[in-house]
């Protein structure tokens, strides 16, 4: 049997209200979860999932201390509000301050345009958001945490993009 591998960190990014911590708990789920009670600025759950028949175990930070973290993540989920071009706009920065902090690192990023339930509410269509992740080279995919609609498969496909970076090694 192979090696267990350690675990994959996975850091939440993007603007304040467009669901990161509605990410967070859901990936906890029921799982053991160390939540700051305490006005820490992260919070932190470690937990397995399988993915593709093999299991991952992923660290998930969930924070606003941005530099910090731009460092240290081996996976990026980049989150917007599908309702506030502002956060959609804050994304893209962060997408250039990643590339700043990690130039040589082919590190997966996946953009994350969240809140895909409030249709009525949309500022930002699909085809911005994919145009986007194709000219940040990442890839894209429409969520709603409210709905649990597509939250796990950007923590699959955060997974399958971690381990082709292995394989091809
Ligand atoms: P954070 O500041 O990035 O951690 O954002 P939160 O997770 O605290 O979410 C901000 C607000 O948006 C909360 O009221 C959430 O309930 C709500 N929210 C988060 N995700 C969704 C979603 O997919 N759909 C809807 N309708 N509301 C959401």
């Amino acid at each position: 049997p192979a090696e267990p591998e350690r675990p994959y960190r996975v850091v939440l990014l993007g603007a304040s209200g467009v669901g990161k911590t509605a990410f967070a708990s859901i990936f906890a789920g029921a799982a053991d979860s160390m939540d700051s009670d305490d006005c820490e600025l992260y919070e932190l759950s470690e937990k397995e999932i399988e993915v593709d028949g093999e299991p991952a175990t992923i660290t998930l930070l969930d924070t606003w201390d941005t530099e910090r973290y731009m460092q240290t993540g081996d996976a990026y989920l980049l989150l917007y509000s599908i309702t506030d071009r502002a956060s959609f706009l804050r994304a893209s920065e962060l997408r250039i301050t990643l590339r700043r902090f990690r130039p040589a690192h082919h590190t997966p990023i996946i953009l994350v345009g969240n809140k895909c339930d409030l249709v009525r509410r949309r500022e930002v269509s699909v085809s911005e958001g994919r145009a986007c992740a194709a000219v940040f080279d990442c890839k894209f995919i429409e969520t709603s945490a409210a709905m649990q609609h597509n939250v796990w498969e950007a923590f699959y496909g955060i997974v399958r993009q971690l381990r082709l970076r292995r394989d091809s090694k």
